[in-house]
Order: C-alpha cells, then sequence, then structure tokens
C-alpha cells in the first residue's frame, strides 16, 4: 500500500464506473443490471464506512467481489435442501418425510399441467378430489370411509368443529398433550368450540371417570395419542375398546387423535410399539385421525378414518373446504399409501428404509466416509423425532470428527453450498449415515472437506 496523501474516500470508483468495468460484466449476464447496480451501490457504502473508521480504501476487484458474493447471497433462496446428518429421522424442523421417488414423481407430473384433480374422464363432468385416495385408505386400515385435509391439526379440528361444536368433548388429563409449534389438545378444543370436560388425572384415569363425565350435553369421547411424551409407573388408561362400547352404550362416538399415524409395526424393527390406526379401527373407534407426513412417510396431511356417515358430516361442513389438501400432497399421497397397498412400503418410503437400516450397513458407510476424509466410526443411536416413539432409539455407528472447535465446526457444515446438519455429542461432531439419502454421499463428504480446510486456516 502506497502513502496516501487526498482523501481516500476520493479514491473510490463511481457506482457508474464499477458497472462499465470490464469485471462487472460476468455479474452483469448472472444477475442483470438493476440488481448489480443496487449491489455495488451496498458494497461502496460499506467501504466508506470501512475508510471513515481508518481502513484502506478497497481496490475495483475487491469492490466487485464483495458485490459479487452479496448478489449470491439474495439469489439463494432461503428455503432449499440441506444433508441431514443428525440420525433424528423425522427431523421436524427439515421437514419431516423425504418423499419416496413414485411421490416425487407423481408430484412432478401433476405440478407440470393440468391433472383429473377434481374431473371424471369417464363422465366429462366434476368430481371430487377425495376420489383419488378415499379407497386406499380404507382399504389400507379396514375403515368404512375416509377424507384426508391439509394436516392432522386440521384433521382433529374439522372433527371437533363438525361433531362437537357447542357441546361437551370428555378427555382425559393425562391427554391434554401439546404436541409442539403450539399444538395443545385444550387450545384446539377452544377453538373448535367445542366445551372440554376433563376426566381422570394426570397419571390415572378409568372407564368410570369417562362414564360418570357423560351428561345430556356430550358430544364425543375423545382420544389424543401422548405422541413425544412417555409416562411410565402408576399409569393407566381405559383401552380403546372399552371407551368404544362405552360411548356406544350411550349413544355417542368415540374419536382419537393419534398422531404419527405408523401404519406398519415399529416393534417389528427393534422400537416400541406405536399405536396404528388399523388397530383403532378394529377396536371400534369412529373416527382416527393422523399425520401423512410423520412415520407414514409421506407429505404433509391430515388423514381421517371411520364410519361413512360421520365422514360424510365432515366433507360437508364449511371449514373442510378451508383444510382441504392441495393437489400436490395429494398426488404424494397417493403414491406413498400405494406403497402399503402393495405391501412393500419397507423397501420404497425412505422413512422405514431408514428405521429398516441394518447397523452393518450403516457402519460400513461411515467407514467409507472415513477413508477418505477421516475421523473415526463409532457407535451412536438414532432417533425417530417428529414426536413419535419418546425416548426410543435405533443402535447405530456414526463418524465422529475431533476438531478444536465444534460448535463453530457445526457452523462451517451449514454455511456450504450444501448445507450439512450435524449433532455434536461430548465436543465431537456426529455424523450419522443412516439419514443422509442414498445418493448425498458425495455432497456430503464435499462439504466435509470443505469445511474442515476452512477450519485449518
Ligand atoms: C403431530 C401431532 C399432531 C399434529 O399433526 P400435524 O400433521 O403436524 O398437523 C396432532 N396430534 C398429535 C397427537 C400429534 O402427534
Amino acid at each position: 500500500m502506497s502513502e496516501q496523501t487526498e482523501n481516500p474516500l476520493r479514491q473510490l470508483p463511481s457506482v457508474d464506473r464499477l458497472l462499465n468495468d470490464m469485471g462487472a460484466g460476468d455479474l452483469l449476464t448472472s444477475y442483470g443490471h438493476e440488481a448489480v447496480r443496487d449491489a455495488l451501490r451496498v458494497a461502496l457504502d460499506a467501504a466508506r464506512q470501512w475508510i471513515r473508521q481508518g481502513g484502506n480504501a478497497p481496490g475495483v476487484d475487491e469492490l466487485l467481489a464483495a458485490a459479487g458474493s452479496l448478489l449470491r447471497v439474495r439469489q439463494t433462496p432461503s428455503l432449499r435442501p440441506v444433508i441431514n446428518a443428525t440420525g433424528v429421522i423425522l427431523h421436524t424442523n427439515l421437514g419431516r418425510a423425504p418423499l419416496c421417488e413414485s411421490a416425487q414423481q407423481a408430484m412432478l407430473a401433476v405440478a407440470a399441467g393440468y391433472s383429473t384433480l377434481e374431473y371424471e374422464l369417464e363422465a366429462g363432468e366434476r368430481g371430487k378430489r377425495e376420489s383419488h385416495i378415499e379407497s386406499l385408505i380404507t382399504a389400507i386400515t379396514g375403515a368404512e370411509a375416509a377424507t384426508v385435509v391439509n394436516n392432522n391439526a386440521a384433521a382433529v379440528l374439522l372433527i371437533l368443529t363438525a361433531l362437537a361444536q357447542h357441546r361437551e368433548v370428555v378427555i382425559s388429563r393425562g391427554q391434554l398433550v401439546e404436541i409442539g409449534g403450539g399444538f395443545r389438545i385444550p387450545d384446539v378444543l377452544a377453538q373448535s368450540g367445542a366445551r372440554l370436560v376433563e376426566v381422570g388425572t394426570t397419571n390415572r384415569t378409568r372407564l368410570d371417570d369417562f362414564a360418570q363425565a357423560i351428561g345430556p350435553q356430550t358430544a364425543l369421547l375423545m382420544r389424543a395419542h401422548a405422541s413425544n411424551f412417555k409416562q411410565i409407573g402408576f399409569v393407566e388408561q381405559p383401552t380403546l375398546r372399552e371407551l368404544a362400547s362405552l360411548a356406544h352404550g350411550r349413544g355417542l362416538h368415540l374419536i382419537e387423535d393419534l398422531g404419527s399415524g405408523a401404519l406398519l409395526d415399529t416393534a417389528a424393527y427393534g422400537l416400541e410399539h406405536e399405536p396404528m390406526p388399523q388397530e383403532s379401527v378394529r377396536a371400534g373407534i369412529d373416527l382416527v385421525a393422523f399425520s401423512g407426513d410423520k412415520l407414514l412417510g409421506g407429505p404433509q396431511a391430515g388423514i381421517i378414518a371411520g364410519r361413512g356417515e360421520l365422514v360424510e358430516r365432515l366433507k360437508r361442513h364449511p371449514l373442510a373446504r378451508a383444510v382441504r389438501i392441495d393437489k400436490l400432497n395429494l398426488a404424494a399421497l397417493v403414491a406413498t399409501l400405494d406403497h402399503y397397498r402393495r405391501g412393500d412400503a419397507v423397501e420404497h418410503v425412505p422413512v422405514w428404509q431408514m428405521i429398516a437400516l441394518h447397523p452393518e450397513a450403516i457402519r460400513a458407510r461411515a467407514e467409507s466416509w472415513a477413508m477418505q476424509i477421516g475421523g473415526d466410526v463409532t457407535t451412536s443411536e438414532s432417533t425417530i423425532g417428529g414426536g413419535s416413539l419418546p425416548g426410543e432409539t435405533l443402535p447405530t455407528f456414526v463418524l465422529a470428527l475431533d476438531v478444536p472447535r465444534p460448535d463453530e465446526f457445526a457452523a462451517q457444515l451449514r454455511r456450504q453450498a450444501n448445507p450439512v446438519i450435524a449433532r455434536i455429542v461430548h465436543r465431537r461432531v456426529l455424523l450419522d449415515p443412516r439419514t443422509v439419502l442414498p445418493g448425498q454421499d458425495n455432497a456430503l463428504l464435499q462439504s466435509v472437506s470443505a469445511a474442515l480446510s476452512e477450519a485449518s486456516h
């Protein structure tokens, strides 16, 4: 740097000079005149501040580089793919369930053009969007009828609004739960206009507590799956079958918010048994509601299965229109459910592929990562997440990286072009292959190597 004699602010080029500079050519082709002009202004403002604080005037190349990185950041959408190396299979913040191949294709086909969303090809007239999915759900769950809405929160709200507004809903105190993301059973009940009647105690509710609470204003008995927490010890709840026969004996209906909607038995994979919609239907439930994007492994959706006459009332209620499912999610849900109907969900639905992965296969993948980028392969635990099966884990192998500042390194990983989300345990950065999709290995290794070389500088 030479000695500056004149005011260094005067050494800064004008926006126009920068725009006409040869070096701006690439930026102009990529981002257009307006965006580049604006970015150059921001870069010059920053340079002026820097100079006023005693810094040296940056050169033309530096100014163009600053504008270029600003344009890159501005152009990157904030909603974009990441690599989930946390080992949490249903990571709600990372979008819950990744979709199976056929669901992706079905979405694309419907997105790209017109479709039979509400159209009967045979008759050439208006059809119903539920027609594409109802028979699939009834075939899988054994229910008489079914419908689908935007998500499970909407499903529960619709059921309570359509069947219990201005009337009473009896529910056990132990099930007045908060699921996360602000979904609290008592709040949803209040929103629907139904009145909550709590029975039993936090840990124990008996069938007789329900029986005593039934009165002329009672519309429904309700069950909610505690999803994201576990009660152990001195606990008691009546079975679904007992509740159903109590409800039906008194001319009432029993409804259930089941949460996850596991259509396969989690116990077959070394996990605790997660209640299944099919079991609720067999036990005599009148309506059961569950999520499309938790253990079902499909898109965001709320599925309601149960008695025909009640499902009809839901479909006709004005709120149904406000919470209806969109065509893309409907297409993806049909394609996902089709794997369950055919009996090959474990082979095709990513959530179940991940649950069913053999630890040795995971170890082999972690070892191949270690060969390429270093680190140790050690045992660890993957979890289900998404408010399902709390405390339950799957044995796994992870690549463990020892770095001087694990938090900073994890942040570096998140800053890569292919952001990687890792887990830190005992000051080591862990990468769990279970939740890294097949085909993401190279991108993951690239991001990790880049972060490692940045960390060593
Ligand atoms: C997750 C969950 C919900 C909310 O489902 P969304 O599909 O996320 O709307 C409601 N009830 C229970 C019991 C849940 O576990």
